[in-house]
């Protein structure tokens, strides 16, 4: 029977809940908000499935297979800027559609809770949600696609990746994986904070949120949340409480500090990344701060697929030692945890989230400054221009 001792060894995957056959196991909120399993006593038959689906007692041994490294973008410019980086996911998940196929990939609910969905649609899943998302029923549900012959693309975390595939137990010749280079997850309870406060402040609901919006640059991506009354917020992580959280490695779930996952070679069949140095990776190549992918593909499926939708990107071959030691750091090693990081979420809900990270990781009204003077500049269309002086 799973029994969570050290929450450090719970990424929260949801594969024990999936795999349970008498559904004894629920996935509870713990005080900071991230989920963990919970087995109902009565209903537990001892059958140690739970035990054996759980990814970090069960490490899958990952594949040979001479990995290669691309930097790329999709072709379609609506797709890059909507897209975190490159927009690798799009163009992979239309190839999966067309064949009958389904995704399943992070997004918003109507609340905009970060969750897992399974949809015949790719667009929704664009852009990277820095939350730890609820993967819900979706394993079961991938688990029925995948015993109908239907092709499924999973995208998610390391970790999300690695539960589904100790979940499924065998490999699919349908099922294609995509994993990111992921520093952590912050908690649903966290977000849900933060957007209470957004709406408190500039009353009106949400229409849109997207996390590194490209207004002011790939390389300066930027808080946006569209409200329901036309205010537009724009927040750098030098200001916004949640990317300020998250980018200061205090707010991630306990696993995430000494993550499993890490490694060049993962189970995935992709893995893709932020990509800060285009020009320095491929020779002769401009970085217009619009934003590339890293991508590892690990696998001869993965190999295969790449070469088959490799038309709709542009896609760069390179070194991949280089590829990981200018941008990849977070693919072998954990974030050092904040030292104050059990501190910040025993006293989130005391005060707002703007005055709580203040005590934590102040923002200074240095940083107030430039930003508003960055709003101010784009404003008068002088902003790239002083930009790239810089
Ligand atoms: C929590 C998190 C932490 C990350 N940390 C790093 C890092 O430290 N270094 C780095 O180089 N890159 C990191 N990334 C990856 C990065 O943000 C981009 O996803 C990457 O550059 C690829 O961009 P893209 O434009 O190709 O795809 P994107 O448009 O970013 O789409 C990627 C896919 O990610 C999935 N996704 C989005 N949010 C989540 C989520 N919360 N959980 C699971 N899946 C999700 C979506 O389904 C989407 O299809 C992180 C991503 C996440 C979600």
């Amino acid at each position: 029977m799973i029994v969570v001792k050290n929450k450090a060894d719970c990424c929260g995957c949801t594969a024990c809940y999936s795999v349970c056959p008498k559904k004894a196991i629920s996935m509870q909120q713990d005080q900071e908000g991230f989920l963990y399993p919970f087995v109902e006593i009565s209903k537990c038959i001892d059958c140690k499935l739970c035990d054996s689906a759980c990814p970090i007692e069960n490490k899958i041994e990952s594949k040979m297979f001479d990995r290669k490294a691309y930097v790329l973008r999709a072709k379609d410019v609506e797709i890059v800027s909507t897209s975190t980086s490159g927009g690798f996911v799009t163009p992979l998940g239309e190839w999966i559609l067309n064949q009958g196929g389904v995704i399943c990939g992070a997004t918003y609910n109507e609340e905009y809770k970060v969750i897992h969905k399974i949809s015949g649609g790719a667009e929704e899943f664009r852009g990277s949600k820095y939350v730890q998302s609820d993967l819900g029923d979706c394993f079961s549900e991938i688990k029925k696609h995948l015993m109908q012959e239907t092709k499924v693309c999973f995208i998610g975390t390391p970790c999300q990746v690695y539960g589904l595939k100790s979940y499924l137990r065998k490999e699919y010749d349908n099922l294609v994986t995509v994993d990111l280079v992921c520093h952590g997850t912050p908690s649903p309870k966290l977000w849900k904070k933060y957007l209470d406060e957004q709406k408190d402040k500039y009353h009106s609901e949400i229409d849109d949120i997207v996390f590194r919006n490209k207004t002011y640059g790939y390389h300066s991506g930027t808080m946006r949340i569209r409200f329901k009354n036309q205010f537009v917020y724009y927040g750098s992580a030098r200001v916004d409480p949640m990317l300020k959280s998250f980018f200061a490695e205090i707010s991630s779930r306990p696993s995430c500090y000494q993550c499993h996952f890490k490694s060049v070679e993962r189970c995935s069949d992709f893995t893709i990344y932020d990509c800060w140095h285009a020009n320095n990776l491929v020779e002769g190549l401009v970085d217009d701060d619009k934003g590339f992918t890293n991508l590892i593909v690990q696998s001869s499926k993965g190999e295969r697929i790449l070469d088959r939708i490799a038309d709709r990107y542009e896609l760069y071959a390179t070194n991949l030692e280089k590829a990981i030691e200018l941008d990849g750091t977070m693919i072998c090693h954990s974030a050092e945890p904040h030292p104050r990081r059990d501190e910040y979420y025993l006293n989130l809900d005391k005060e707002t989230l703007r005055a709580h990270i203040q005590k934590f990781v102040p923002i200074r009204i240095r940083d107030y400054l430039i930003e508003k003077s960055k709003g101010i500049f784009y404003r008068m269309g002088v902003y790239k221009f002083l930009k790239n002086k810089k």
